[in-house]
């Protein structure tokens, strides 16, 4: 019997519909017989009948798959092909499932399932991937032992868990660790690995590999030290030990995502573990830091102890976001860290949150699981659990984690069961900060104050708008850390930490000689809008006084988003007095050079976007360019004396190391090369370009060359060094259309697309080339639509080939209704274009309907 199990048809799943799967996995044995057009996998799966679930029929996940042979306890049987799977009658009690299926890794440009990659085999499961390698309950809350074989001539054959025996053209794996079908994991193929090892404070040893194609073997090192400070972190930190003899990682260059976390064996996306001082700049090691931590950690906090259906993905993911974070902040600078990961949130959730894909932490419904793996979810998850900590106290809080963890180890668990182990630790009723989880929506807080009789108050207001499928919500729990300064700027109340849990809510402070001054919202204490009318003098007070370095590097980009506004509204010159307060900043070398270096960025073009329109007004791509052009030419010829000093104090003597301290500098000096190379048309950036032995200079310089109009000589050249390497020739790709100005970054991103080195099937390049165009707010906004245009030829071509993919670079224009009607129009059509392509996949249906608001 043969038969293509149909493809499933969009459905809308619902959390409130939950059921327990009818029976249990006892365990699975998988066996692999590899070839890339007909790779057959040979399944034998124990079911035992689930006495916690109502009676249903026997339904196996499955898709994109030839059935090959199927019998029950020995018999073979012809279950029914349905919708998305397969049903069949089965026993009373328990019983053996044995199936055979085809399937062919070649042709699977998807990236989801079983595929290959440069003649490599890979899996990529989560989260439903893996119907697509054989039939099975395919549902994170059904978890089992597996068992696997491979065969095949591949030279190294991976799999979970410990290895089993090996021989002549066969490996076996054991993972005893039970585990939902999402963190299987395959690879196989020519690899060679560079070897590390690892012994947990108990005296257990693991062998530590880090596997890559041959060549990269000298990229390695770093992701290899970044794992060893993992596993010893999250023993320091959370108690928590690794738990099989080996972990390995491997490189893979066509991968949807960054990483993911198997069991046992994390498969990473090359551009998120090779690095190299020569290919890579700082910010890549810094990213390859946290994602490997950010993987590693979900050993706890995602397979020890996983989810129970997809609805909680914010379980695992917003609290590994937040161990990342942690551990990044520990490793480097926290304040640096707390800023990077604001701007972030702002320049990728907000704007979600307060647009039409608008969802709550965890939803509530989908049709493709896929399209939530969201800065919701991930990003604003981790705010979340912030909140948590600041509310309970760290003390409970590690508290409230451990008993998670015996608690649930082995488990497939809610958000329920989280939230009951910090009331059960705590003692404090969370039902009202549960909200934080099924409301969508940014809040907005509003503030103001009064001083009457030496007493200080400070009224608070909060309201959450309205968003797709939701209206009218209740007032949230959130955490408002306070400092007050005197007029001298001495902190009169150290930070402190309000509550707000009422629409509004007046709080006191008593016994002052004089008015304070205060610093609301310190270190972002919440993921909410702050509004609140302050003079320019109080924020150039704070920007020079605020003893909370998120809140005083906010006073800063409050002033220059004050001042991009009106030069864009008013055509007025930039503000000169912030500009002062910030040289002040700026020259202040008691400051670390990275926090600087933040405090010479302001508000990117999106975000101004975005302000302008909650302001009632219709944001002009073409005049927040030039705005920032203008003001960024006007900072360069007022600091022609700071900034060399500030570029001699950049300099790093010592050899290239990719550490905080370096960093920094580098990025403090990448910030004034941008500025001078207004002045001396491309001088220092060809020097540096010339001089650099590492990436952060080669590139930094490279963007200079280009935007002052030199950089065509330099781009070849750069080519013909790069070309062998890919990741490199991402950045390639990427900087020559973002460095461009705007009129002529469209064409060159179309250009780019039909140069030899591009290629569709590698979302990478595919990312680097049409991100960074859709990334470029005056271009891809350009007012002929060329921009939407030309994004949308490419999504409707990507969409056959790798619909993940595709879906999720759709966002891009989740914030259309901003613009003016002229261009709503042109992006209408071009949505419209889009839904109206013959087999569109379920993943950019779902979000192009969401986007349109259909
Ligand atoms: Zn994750």
């Amino acid at each position: 019997m043969k038969d293509q199990a149909p493809q499933a048809t969009p459905q809308t799943v619902y959390l409130k519909d939950y059921t327990p799967f009818g029976w249990t996995v006892e365990d699975v044995h998988l066996t692999f017989r590899l070839a890339p057009e007909a790779t057959r996998v040979l399944a034998s799966i124990h079911f035992a009948p689930n006495p916690a679930a109502p009676a249903q029929d026997f339904f196996l996940h499955g898709e994109e798959l030839t059935l090959i042979r199927a019998a029950i306890d020995g018999v073979e049987v012809a279950p029914q092909m349905v919708d998305g799977g397969l049903k069949v009658a089965v026993p009373a009690g328990p019983f053996l499932w044995e199936c055979e299926v085809e399937i062919a890794p070649v042709r699977n440009t998807a990236l989801e399932g079983l595929y290959m990659s440069n003649g490599m085999y890979c899996t990529q499961c989560e989260a439903e991937g893996f119907r697509k390698i054989t039939y099975y309950p395919d549902r994170p809350d059904v978890m089992s032992v597996f068992t696997v074989r491979i065969e095949g001539a591949e030279p190294v054959k991976l799999s979970n868990g410990n290895p089993g025996a090996s021989g002549e053209g066969f490996a076996e794996w054991h993972d005893p660790w039970p585990k939902p079908a999402y963190l299987f994991a395959l690879v196989a193929g020519e690899l060679v690995n560079f070897p590390g090892k690892f012994v947990t404070r108990s005296g257990r040893d693991v062998d530590l590999n880090i596997w890559v194609r041959p060549g990269d073997e000298g990229k390695c090192s770093f992701g290899m030290q970044a794992l060893k400070d993992s596993m010893k972190w999250d023993e320091d930190v959370y108690g928590r030990e690794y738990d099989l003899d080996v972990f390995n990682i491997v490189a893979v260059d066509d991968f949807n995502m960054g990483a993911m976390e198997n069991k046992g064996l994390n498969i990473f996306n090359s551009s998120c573990v090779l690095a190299s001082r020569e290919t890579s700049t700082d910010a890549n090691f810094e990213r390859i830091e946290a994602i490997i931590a950010h993987e590693y950690f979900h050993n706890w906090t995602g397979n020890r102890i996983t989810c129970r259906d997809w609805f909680q993905l914010c379980l695992k993911e917003g609290l590994t976001v937040y161990r990342d974070s942690q551990f990044t902040s520990d490793l480097r600078s926290a304040p640096v860290k707390r800023i990077s990961d604001v701007i972030d949130l702002r320049a990728r959730q907000f704007p979600e949150d307060q647009g039409p894909l608008s969802h709550p932490v965890r939803p509530e419904s989908f049709q493709e699981i896929n399209n939530f793996y969201t800065a919701t979810v991930y990003e604003k998850g981790a705010e979340v659990i912030g909140m948590l900590k600041l509310l309970v106290g760290d003390e409970a809080y590690y508290k409230a984690l451990d008993l998670y963890f015996d608690r649930h180890d082995g488990d497939a668990a809610t958000i329920e069961d989280w939230l009951k182990v910090f009331e059960d630790a705590t003692g404090r009723d969370l039902s009202q900060f549960k909200l934080w989880y099924s409301q969508s929506g940014t809040p907005r807080v509003k503030v103001s104050e009064t001083f009457v009789n030496g007493t200080y108050s400070l009224t608070f207001t909060q309201h959450s708008p309205d968003t797709p499928n939701q209206s009218g919500k209740a007032p949230q729990v959130i955490p408002i850390a306070v400092g007050l300064l005197n007029p001298n700027g001495d902190e009169v109340l150290p930070t402190t930490v309000l509550e707000l849990d009422q629409a509004e809510q007046t709080f006191e402070f008593g016994g002052f000689a004089a008015k304070p001054t205060s610093s609301i919202l310190r270190g972002f204490s919440a993921p909410v809008v702050l509004e609140r009318d302050t003079s320019p003098q109080e924020k150039a007070f704070l920007l020079a006084h605020d003893t909370d370095s998120f809140n005083r590097w906010e006073a800063n980009r409050d002033l220059a988003r004050e001042c991009l506004v009106s030069m864009i509204l008013d055509g007025t010159g930039p503000d000169t007095a912030w500009l002062d307060g910030l040289e002040a900043v700026l020259r202040d070398e008691t400051l670390d050079p990275a926090y600087r270096a933040l405090m010479m960025g302001g508000p990117g073009a999106a975000e101004l976007a975005q302000i302008l329109h909650e302001r009632g007004h219709t944001p002009d791509p073409e005049a927040i360019y030039d705005a920032g052009e203008s003001l960024a030419q006007f900072k360069a010829e007022r600091w022609v004396d700071l900034l060399p000093r500030l570029a001699a104090e950049a300099q790093v003597t010592e050899a290239y190391a990719p550490n905080a301290e370096q960093s920094g500098k580098r990025a403090l000096g990448g910030a004034v090369l941008s500025l001078l190379s207004r002045l001396d048309g491309g001088a220092a950036a060809k020097a540096q370009y010339d001089a650099a032995d590492n990436m952060t200079l080669q590139l930094s310089a490279l963007v200079q060359l280009v935007k002052a109009g030199k950089g065509d000589a330099v781009l070849a050249a750069f080519y013909d060094q790069w070309r062998h390497d890919r990741l490199v020739m991402d950045k390639w790709f990427g900087l020559q259309i973002s460095a461009l100005p705007p009129a002529e970054a469209v064409e060159r991103a179309d250009a780019l697309t039909r140069h030899a080195d591009f290629t569709m099937t590698n979302p990478n390049r595919f990312r680097a080339t049409l991100g960074a165009l859709s990334g470029y707010h005056a271009a891809f906004h350009r007012k002929d639509g060329a921009g939407y245009r030309l994004l949308t030829d490419k999504l409707i071509a990507l969409d056959d080939l790798n619909p993940q993919t595709t879906a999720r670079m759709c966002s891009v224009f989740q914030t259309w209704k901003r613009y003016d009607a002229a261009r709503q129009a042109l992006v209408r059509e071009q949505l419209e274009r889009i839904k109206a392509k013959p087999k569109l996949s379920r993943d950019t249906d779902e979000m192009v309907s969401r986007i349109l608001g259909v």
